[in-house]
């Protein structure tokens, strides 16, 4: 059976050690109270309510999946899943980080951040039923009329009801221009939708009495494409003006598709027939609005990653320490044993040791990004939060991308470290592999997160972005010139960082010429780009690792061999991908499309 334990030391060494998030915090007026116990004590009873509740539920959910009533639409999720989201009420859980206006305890969302790693980590497809509430409740703080906020933000902080996000339609995924959905304007200022939603995660449950969805739909007369897009809150029942629940709502879930992977996270087809909503935001603005929504969520689709890889490293290191198969090629290390254990072979080493490179570094980026949030939403210096933000929108797709390819990489080698044994069902560590899967596909597939940033956040802007990342690296680099311990981290560091520097001018002025340059090069663009932010961040943690060894905690010394091991092991596949990327794109566009 698999197994999982909340990783708090490598949280409080990445919280309190590589950032000092609670000094930072007491620079935000909303945080100033926020210190190392606080974050300590809720981390730990989250890693708790994660490994004691959620993740009992993990194989069974995903063995028994959703069902779904075709006379009633009704979806049942999977037997403990209602009474593990009755505990996460009551334990408080989904308020962690909501404005205390609507119920909130105010917390920061690096708290939040990291108790959602571990939520992903227990059952990802349980997951997924809060997950999307505190985006759209974003979405909604956002955007949304007194009124709405009044109406739905209390309901979604406290969990009573969840939220969902309905952008997807059957001929409409990536390019959300073509979205066919309407709605019509009433007198009394709501609108009436009709139209078909597909995929909708968590669009129908019975783990509470209501949903809030989130729509976009067009307006009689939009412009056509993404320009003519409008946002609509939509609730499966009606609100009263007391708010309390009326009526059955106009939108139903006609199916359930069944997946690959998450099979606990009910994805539903919704139909929407004569549907009561009210606008949020802007006519024809809605995609705008939704954005709020979508990169929340994209940070959080990359935080599922990090949390996938480590509860495979977590087994498959076990499992490798326990299993015992053939002799080390350099000579018996278990004579008295027939065999020696696996992870005396080198190659299983190095699966254990890149997935545990790829959680602990993703962990760091991820909290660093979640720390930048809260200085974008609560900074009282303009430019901290403007530059904050800058960050943010730079960095999100390589934490969507980076770390669910990532996620992908990582699980298969976990698997592979059982052998036959990860292939069957009974270890678990085929459901990882099936459940990272999604997380490389939805919220914009990774080839979308590549063009964002590379077309957009890169060339879009001249570099001014890349050039605020490039200067945390070029002024770490110069704090460590003359470490002399430190030069094997800031060598090669420094090294990408000129050679990205260099990739970038080029395939800018190769994207003057020919605009498909942009989308040869954007995946492999990507890849570096996470690498480039990876060595920055392992440089960071080897640094203390190296100050710290004479503590004498095994702890340091770990983190020291991770970091060697991913520079001389993960990151010059860099080397490989700058060359893919300068090849251009003329390798892929030359077959005509009739020989495919
Ligand atoms: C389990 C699951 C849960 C989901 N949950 C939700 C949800 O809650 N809400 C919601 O609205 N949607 C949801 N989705 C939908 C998901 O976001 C879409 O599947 C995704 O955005 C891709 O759209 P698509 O499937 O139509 O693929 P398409 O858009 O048809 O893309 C097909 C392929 O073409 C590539 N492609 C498309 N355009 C370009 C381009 N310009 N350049 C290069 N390559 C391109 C894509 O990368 C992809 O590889 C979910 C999907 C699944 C499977």
């Amino acid at each position: 059976m698999p197994q999982y334990h909340p990783p708090l030391r490598d949280m409080h060494f990445v919280l309190h050690e590589l950032f000092n998030v609670a000094d930072e915090l007491k620079l935000l007026p909303a945080h100033a109270d926020v210190d190392v116990p606080t974050i300590n004590a809720v981390l730990e009873e989250g890693g708790k309510f994660a490994s004691e509740v959620l993740f009992p539920l993990n194989l069974s959910g995903d063995q028994e999946g959703c069902t779904h009533d075709k006379t009633t639409h009704a979806v049942h999720p999977p037997k403990g899943y209602k009474q593990a989201y009755q505990q996460y009420v009551e334990g408080g859980w989904p308020a962690l980080a909501a404005d205390p206006a609507y119920g909130g305890q105010g917390l920061p969302i690096v708290v939040n951040h990291c108790l959602y790693e571990m939520l992903n980590s227990a059952n990802q497809a349980w997951t997924m039923y809060p997950g999307l509430s505190h985006a759209a409740y974003e979405c909604i703080r956002a955007h949304g009329t007194e009124q709405q906020k009044n109406t739905f933000l209390p309901k979604l902080t406290s969990g009573e009801w969840t939220g969902t996000m309905c952008l997807t339609e059957p001929h409409c995924g990536t390019d959300l221009g073509l979205l066919r959905t309407k709605a019509e304007p009433q007198a009394d200022g709501s609108y009436k939708l009709s139209g078909q939603k597909i995929f909708i995660s968590a669009g129908e449950h019975d783990l509470v009495p209501n949903i809030v969805h989130l729509v976009l739909a067009r307006l009689p007369g939009a412009p056509e494409g993404s320009k003519g897009i409008s946002l609509f809150a939509v609730s499966k029942y009606n609100v009263n003006a007391d708010g309390s629940l009326g009526g059955r709502n106009g939108i139903f879930c006609n199916a359930i598709e069944h997946k690959l992977g998450i099979n606990g996270s009910a994805t539903c087809p919704m139909i929407l027939e004569g549907t009561n909503g009210t606008l949020v935001g802007q006519p024809h603005k809605g995609l705008a609005a939704m954005f709020v929504m979508m990169n929340a969520a994209r940070l959080g689709v990359g935080n599922q990653g990090v949390g996938l890889t480590e509860v495979a490293y977590q087994n498959a290191a076990a499992y490798a320490k326990d299993r015992t198969q053939m002799r080390s090629l350099s000579g018996p290390k278990m004579p008295n044993q027939p065999a020696d254990t696996i992870i005396v072979h080198p190659d299983v080493r190095k699966m254990l040791l890149t997935a545990r490179a790829y959680a602990e570094g993703g962990r760091a980026l991820g909290v660093y990004i979640a720390l930048l949030i809260d200085k974008e939403l609560s900074s009282d210096d303009e430019d901290e939060r403007k530059e904050s933000a800058d960050l943010v929108a730079l960095l999100t797709p390589i934490v969507k991308a980076f770390l669910t390819d990532n996620a992908w990489l990582a699980t298969s080698h976990c698997l592979q470290v059982f052998g036959g044994h990860g292939y069957i069902k009974e270890w678990g560590m085929e459901q990882y592999v099936r459940d990272a899967r999604i997380n490389m596909i939805y919220e914009g597939t990774n080839t979308i997160q590549s063009l964002d940033l590379l077309g957009r956040k890169i060339l879009g802007d001249n570099g001014a972005k890349l050039k605020k990342f490039g200067q945390l690296i070029r002024d770490f680099v110069e704090e460590e010139g003359t470490n002399e311990a430190m030069q094997e981290f800031v060598n090669p560091l420094a090294d990408l960082g000129e050679k990205v520097t260099k990739l970038t001018t080029e395939l800018g002025m190769k994207a003057f010429g020919n605009a498909d340059e942009v989308g040869g090069a954007a995946v492999d663009y990507l890849r570096v780009a996470g690498h480039l932010v990876f060595a920055y961040f392992w440089a960071r943690m080897a640094k203390l690792a190296l100050e710290k060894q004479g503590s004498g905690d095994p702890f340091y010394t770990a983190k020291l061999h991770t970091a060697r091991f991913y520079f001389a092991k993960l990151l010059p596949e860099t080397a490989g991908l700058i060359r893919t990327a300068r090849t251009g794109v003329a390798p892929l566009m030359a077959m005509d499309e009739a020989m495919f």
